[in-house]
């Protein structure tokens, strides 16, 4: 048998369904959610096909550099009220755990780490009682009057809720004030799943759907772009993580505010939701590969860049996903502790040089990127300094 007879023999024997999916995808058609359902939950045979379109896809969209960015995380306080039930970061106020970092902290942290090369600082936190917009602005100027050149990705939707709410403000004006205090663009976090059944069971006191519908949209109006993320592996099924994708698809068609899109494992060991029963123990690795794969189809003309979290997949794992649709490597991340609280044992910092490892182990070109996707050092072999 000629590999031409063995791959037509191969591809015939796919099911229907998943072929015609596919076969469509593959002529640039978008998928309906009903079709991205369906994936969600496709093995064996089926699910190869689909990594293999979905990698094909990748390379028409945004061909062979895998993208990282040097980026140091500052979680400044894990003081908060809110108790989600996947989260094992937070902390009450009473408890002698809790910390909440000032802004000379915070500036000091953000100054070393643009000396050892960082481009970005990412700023997220607990959802702090005393905590309000003047805060909020204060750590963005603290930075920004050390280090001017460093871009600020900082707060969640729901930090802003909050800091909208505490302070009076509407949400465009508090998206207003924290843009003039320094903020470049936001983590598209808080969205966990994008379902009202859901949420309510998984954060209860958390913004509702629409709400972080509300201030995404409000950011991207304002030309402050964000993530796009979804947190699976706990409670939902695949109809709510399609229904997720194609809200996240809605909306980039009608802003274009999302950098890019961010799928995030649930790290389930320390959380109450897992430990009250209610949670399944995180996705297991085909979960993981098919939601990679099956964004590349949902987003094929809105959102090229799709990242893999390798602190939540681990490095060699998502090096693998790198083959399932995913193009971008994530950050250097010099200090992350929300997942590690949750039970993450994949570290805190991974330098270049194994980024470059990786990414070169796939046949593909490692590129240190801005957070907005701007080519700062593409390492094609031949200029390649590390
Ligand atoms: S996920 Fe965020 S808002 Fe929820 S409890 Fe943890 S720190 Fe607080």
């Amino acid at each position: 048998m000629t590999l031409e007879d063995f791959s037509r023999q191969w591809f015939n024997q796919l099911d229907a369904p998943t072929a015609r999916t596919l076969e469509r995808a593959l002529e640039g058609h978008d998928i309906t959610t009903a079709e991205a359902e369906a994936l969600l939950t496709v093995r064996g045979r089926e699910l190869l096909a689909l990594l293999l379109v979905a990698d094909e896809l990748r390379r028409r969209t945004v061909g062979e550099v895998v993208t990282y960015v040097v980026v140091q995380n500052i979680n400044f306080t894990n003081i908060c009220t809110m108790r989600c039930r996947f989260c094992a970061f937070s902390r009450l106020p009473s408890d002698p755990q809790g910390y909440c970092m000032t802004p000379s902290e915070v500036a000091e942290c953000a100054a070393g780490a643009a000396q050892a090369g960082a481009s970005e600082i990412c700023l997220q936190g607990g959802i702090h009682p005393k905590l309000y917009l003047y805060d909020y602005c204060a750590l963005l100027r603290a930075i920004k009057q050390r280090a001017p050149q460093l871009h600020l990705h900082a707060f969640s939707p729901f930090e802003v809720w909050q800091a909208a709410r505490h302070s009076g403000r509407s949400v465009e004006d508090t998206l207003k004030a924290l843009r003039d205090a320094g903020l470049d663009s936001m983590p598209g976090t808080a969205a966990e799943i994008l379902d009202d059944e859901v949420r309510p069971r998984l954060a209860p006191n958390k913004l509702s759907a629409s709400q972080w519908v509300e201030v995404i949209t409000a950011a991207h109006r304002l030309g402050i772009p964000t993530t796009a993320t979804i947190l699976y592996g706990h409670i939902e099924t695949p109809r709510h993580q399609a229904a997720h994708l194609a809200l996240l698809r809605q909306i980039q068609q009608q802003t274009g505010g999302f950098t890019e899109f961010i799928p995030l494992s649930f790290v389930h060991q320390n959380t109450p939701l897992y430990r009250g029963g209610e949670a399944r123990p995180g996705a297991t690795g085909l979960e993981d590969a098919r939601i990679y794969a099956v964004a590349r189809l949902m987003f094929q003309h809105v959102i090229p860049n799709i990242q893999v979290s390798w602190v939540k997949l681990g490095a060699k794992f998502a090096q693998f996903c790198l083959n399932a649709g995913a193009n971008d490597f994530g950050g250097t991340l010099f200090s992350e502790s929300i997942s590690r609280s949750a039970g993450a044992v994949h570290g805190e910092y991974m330098p270049e040089q194994e980024f470059h490892r990786l990414i070169r182990d796939l046949g593909r070109i490692p590129a240190r990127r801005s957070t907005t996707y701007d080519l700062l050092e593409v390492f094609d072999g031949v200029s390649a300094g590390v």
